[in-house]
């Protein structure tokens, strides 16, 4: 279930993906749209996210839809909507109560009780949206019982159909609907976006890097303070070390945050990560900009190993860490390591 304040995408963002969405776009707001969707792409690439978007747009009551403000986009967010049927596998329509089998599929008896639900009237609306995630994980029985409702559906029904792997579905039901293929997102694109959101500089660039070419985790990162703060702390505290004497100083602070560590130490690889990629040339080296200045000259000029190094000693002390070794005693270590390494730049 979605959690309201997460910012993800929105509509409009994806008009970054070209022509498919924007036509895709330009019939919710004509309402000329059809009356089944197979949403497809890789992993990230936001499809979920578009259909719970269209969802919000058609089901919205305010002016500017999807408006974010009325009680049926929050339900909408919240998953909590009456008109919206949410089919994920292994659970019931709408459902946090799992079925008795087919724990990763979704089953025939599923799509019954769907079928069910959709030939009954709207509760708060005059339209019924089926938002299927992992539409692929329906058995054969399933895609024939859903079959029979995709070729003579109800009246004001849209069904929104997700799927990773779309060559597992009968092509009987891939006729069925239009299909919106998503593309997976470049960096400029995904650039694009965070700063359409209002997301530049340095953050916007380092969560571009993070996320990896999924648009939903880089704008998740982007406003997630809590997630800079820390980040900020770790790379204060861990490579802008000043001398030897701070060690046991912040050490000490860490001490009883040995369960925090595991994302410290996570953190503190993928900066030394980061580093790694940007030397070998494989990432943007204006990700370097926030890093101490013997780091960087390590980047430009340093060799594999000296990042190995690095990773090797945070490997240990996540190791340790799991050990009855001292907890403080692991981070002293640790910071030794690192200081000693840039003491050679
Ligand atoms: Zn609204």
């Amino acid at each position: 279930m979605e959690k309201e304040g997460n910012r993800g995408p929105v509509l409009r963002d994806f008009l970054a993906q070209g022509t498919v969405c924007e036509g895709l776009i330009r019939t919710l707001e004509d309402g000329t749209f059809v009356h089944a969707y197979l949403i497809t792409g890789m992993e990230g690439t936001g499809k979920r996210t578009l259909a719970r978007e269209m969802a919000r747009y058609l089901l919205c009551r305010g002016e500017n839809k999807p408006c974010g403000e009325c009680e049926s986009c929050h339900q909408v967010q919240m998953d909590t909507h009456p008109d919206l049927l949410h089919v994920r596998p292994g659970y019931h329509v709408s459902s946090d109560i799992p079925t008795d089998h087919g724990k990763n599929d979704i089953i025939v008896d599923t799509i019954r009780e769907l079928v069910g639900l959709v030939s009954e009237h709207g509760f708060a609306s005059d339209k019924r949206i089926v938002l299927m995630e992992q539409a692929e994980k329906m058995n054969t029985a399933a895609q024939n019982a859903l079959l029979k409702t995709l070729e003579e559906p109800p009246e004001n029904v849209l069904f929104l159909l997700t799927s990773s792997s779309p060559g597992t579905l009968l092509p009987t039901i891939i006729s069925r609907c239009r299909q919106i293929a998503l593309h997976p997102w470049t960096d400029e694109q995904v650039r694009d976006v965070l700063e359409k959101n209002g997301f530049t500089g340095d953050r916007a660039l380092q969560a571009v890097h993070a996320a990896g070419g999924s648009i939903g985790r880089a704008l998740s990162m982007a406003g997630d303070e809590s997630y800079w703060e820390s980040r900020n702390k770790v790379m204060e505290q861990f490579l802008n070390l000043k001398d030897r004497s701070s060690i046991y100083g912040i050490a000490s602070e860490w001490k009883d945050a040995k369960d925090q560590g595991l994302d410290m130490l996570d953190t503190l690889e993928d900066m030394v990560r980061t580093m790694l990629l940007c030397h070998v040339g494989q990432a943007d080296p204006g990700l370097m900009a926030p890093y101490p200045v013997q780091f960087q000259r390590m980047v430009k000029e340093g060799e594999n190993r000296s990042f190995l190094r690095l990773l090797t000693s945070i490997q240990n002390a996540r190791a340790r860490r799991l050990s009855q070794v001292n907890w403080q005693a692991v981070l002293e270590r640790l910071m030794l390591d690192i200081m000693e390494e840039k003491s050679k730049w």
